[in-house]
C-alpha cells in the first residue's frame, strides 16, 4: 500500500474536482477517511487470516463493491447531517471514487498481493500493468531509515504531485463554473 497520507491526499484531490460549496472541507475530510478505511483490513493478520483470503489484506475492503456500499452509507449520513451539501448523486460519486482510489493506488505498487477489485464475487487479485509506486511497509517502524525515504520519495512523485495538480485543476475549473453554487445549495437561494 501507499501510506495512509497518500491515500488521503488522493481523496482530497478527487474532492477538489467533484465537491465544492460551503461544507467542502468537511466533505473532503470525510473522503480522506473513506480512502483510509480499506486498510483497516490489516486486523485480519491478527486474526490469523492469510493475506490472500477474501477478508484478508487487499481483499473485500479494497473492492469496488465495498467502495459503493461505503459511499452509500456516508452519503446517507451526510445528507441527513448537512442539508446544504451537494446532491446525493454527486456525494456518492465522490465517496465512491475516494474509496476506490485506494485499491487503484495499491494496484500500482510493486509489492504484496494484488487487489480483489471484484470481491465478494471473485477473489482474483489484480495489479495494474504499470506499478511505479514503491510499496509502503505495514509497520510504522518500516518508515524509519533509508527504506522509509525511498517510499516517501516514490509517493511524492507518483501520488502527491499528480494529486496537487488535479486539486489545483479542480479549483480552477470551479472558479469558472459559478453554477455549482446553485447546485450545492440544492437549488435553494440563501
Ligand atoms: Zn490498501
Amino acid at each position: 500500500m501507499p501510506s495512509v497520507f497518500s491515500h488521503a491526499i488522493a481523496a482530497v484531490a478527487i474532492g477538489g474536482v467533484t465537491i465544492g460549496g460551503r461544507s467542502r472541507a468537511t466533505l473532503w475530510a470525510l473522503g480522506a477517511i473513506c480512502a483510509i478505511v480499506p486498510d483497516l483490513d490489516v486486523v485480519s493478520f491478527f486474526f490469523g487470516l492469510p493475506y490472500g483470503h477474501m477478508l484478508g489484506h487487499r481483499g473485500l475492503s479494497h473492492s469496488l463493491f465495498f467502495a459503493a456500499v461505503l459511499a452509500w452509507v456516508v452519503t446517507a449520513i451526510v445528507r441527513r447531517k448537512l442539508p446544504a451539501s451537494p446532491s446525493a448523486m454527486r456525494l456518492w460519486v465522490f465517496f465512491f471514487l475516494a474509496t476506490a482510489s485506494h485499491g487503484f493506488l495499491d494496484s500500482m505498487t510493486n509489492g504484496g498481493l494484488g487487489v480483489a477489485f471484484f470481491a465478494p464475487f471473485s477473489n482474483i487479485r489484480y495489479f495494474l500493468r504499470w506499478r511505479p509506486i514503491v510499496v509502503s511497509p505495514i509497520s510504522v517502524y518500516g518508515f524509519v531509515g533509508r527504506r522509509g525515504l525511498i517510499v516517501m520519495w516514490s509517493e511524492l512523485g507518483w501520488v502527491w504531485l499528480p494529486a496537487a495538480l488535479i486539486f489545483l485543476a479542480g479549483l480552477a475549473l470551479r472558479r469558472s463554473t459559478p453554477r455549482e453554487a446553485v447546485e450545492t445549495n440544492g437549488g435553494r437561494s440563501s
